[in-house]
């Protein structure tokens, strides 16, 4: 049986966490190493500065009072380091990952770290809204998990999965969608007459055609296909008369 580190950025004792956990346990060997708390909008970040501890909580869970990729790296480095897992699966997450906001997200992030080590990995996330529950997108990871684990999957595999909250009506492969910058920060004082601020702001999106935004927004589930080479190719050709002025005299000697 294939297996499957499962983790996220709810915290280990996330409802999203345990129904993915139990949806893929029909497909493959779980286990579990996330934060022993939320760690939403932690994005790719590593913990440096202090130790971390690993509790086990049962039999294949494990807690760490860390961020995503601090589980990821304790799960893959150290716990799991004999019998390295065949995917990594974060979610489900409480609230979409859309478009922009997957270099915010803790969810997606942990996804990442395992693309870094060249272990295909999969992030579900679910709408929030009336009606809302986890039961539709853990049966949709059930699906599609069950599906990759038969195939030979490619090291560099990273899909960014959204569901939309009621009954979904299909599936799309979408590419992300953009933000129309709305974020703003709120200037307060506090009762002793110090300055401090909230970022705030509700987010709105572009509507373009073929984003995950659209798919969910129409009651799709999408899926968008990730890497993580972010050189802009298009850069090298058009940034070519910058290195021409520059090259030959580095320096400007
Ligand atoms: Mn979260």
């Amino acid at each position: 049986m294939k297996r499957i580190l499962v983790t996220n950025d709810d915290g280990v004792f996330s409802e999203g966490l345990k129904l993915l956990r139990k949806a893929l346990l029909e497909v493959a060997d779980v286990t579990v190493v996330a934060p022993d708390r939320e760690q939403s909008a932690s994005g790719h970040s590593l913990t440096l500065d202090r130790p971390l501890r690993m509790r086990k909580l049962e039999e294949a869970v494990y807690s760490v009072d860390g961020t995503p990729t601090d589980c990821v790296n304790l799960a893959v480095k150290w716990l799991m380091k004999d019998d390295p897992p065949d995917m990594i699966v974060s979610g489900i997450n409480f609230g979409c990952n859309l478009g922009d906001d997957v270099t915010y997200s803790g969810t997606v992030s942990a996804t990442f770290e395992g693309t870094l080590m060249g272990i295909p990995s999969v992030a579900f996330s679910q709408e929030v809204g009336e009606h809302f529950s986890f039961e539709g997108a853990a049966r949709f990871a059930g699906r599609l998990l069950g599906l990759l684990v038969t195939k030979k999957l490619p090291r560099d595999l990273l899909l960014n999965v959204n569901v939309p909250v009621g009954e979904a009506t299909g599936v799309s492969l979408a590419r992300l969608g953009r933000r129309v910058y709305k974020q703003s920060v709120v200037e307060k004082f506090d009762p002793r007459g110090r300055r401090y601020f909230w970022i705030a702001g509700s987010p709105a999106w572009q509507e373009d055609a073929g984003t995950d935004f659209e798919a969910v927004a129409n009651g799709r589930i999408s899926i968008t296909p990730l890497h993580l080479d972010l050189t802009d190719y298009r850069g090298l050709d058009s940034y070519e008369w910058l290195r021409s002025e520059l090259d030959g005299e580095p320096s400007g000697s």
